[in-house]
């Protein structure tokens, strides 16, 4: 069912306590924890607790969840002070934008220049 947690599923587990994560911020809706490859002096991955595949499900499915999720990449950047100089909120959606782990998470980027993509 929609917004279950999936057996197979990485950041499911992450949320179960079966794998480990360097959690930075926790809330009950929402998870934060850091990215295991960063690619930037921060690298923070927000997540619902629920289980969708990607921000565009997650938005149908459970609008109060993306908010949380994005209210919490905001605290993240506070909390990690790159909210002075500037952060990115990055959602890959779909494998031809990268995106490999299929639960719906926020990376929150800062902590470098971070070249102007769009
Ligand atoms: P995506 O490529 O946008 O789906 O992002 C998935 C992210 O999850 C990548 O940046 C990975 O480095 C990260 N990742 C994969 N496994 C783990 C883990 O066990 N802990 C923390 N981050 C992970």
């Amino acid at each position: 069912m929609a917004g279950e947690p999936q057996d197979d599923c990485l950041f499911c587990k992450i949320v179960a306590g079966d794998i480990p994560a360097t959690i930075v911020r926790e809330t009950p809706t929402t998870l934060a924890f850091r990215d295991i490859n960063p690619q930037a002096p921060t690298h923070v991955l927000v997540i619902p607790r629920v289980h969708y595949p990607d921000a565009a499900s997650l938005a149908a499915g459970d609008p109060d969840a993306v908010a949380d999720v994005l209210r919490e990449a905001g605290e993240v950047a506070a909390q990690e002070k790159v909210d002075g100089t500037g952060y990115r909120v990055v959602f890959n959606t779909g494998p031809g934008a990268g995106q490999t782990v299929f639960h719906a998470h926020a990376h929150v980027l800062g902590g470098r220049d971070l070249q102007r993509l769009v």
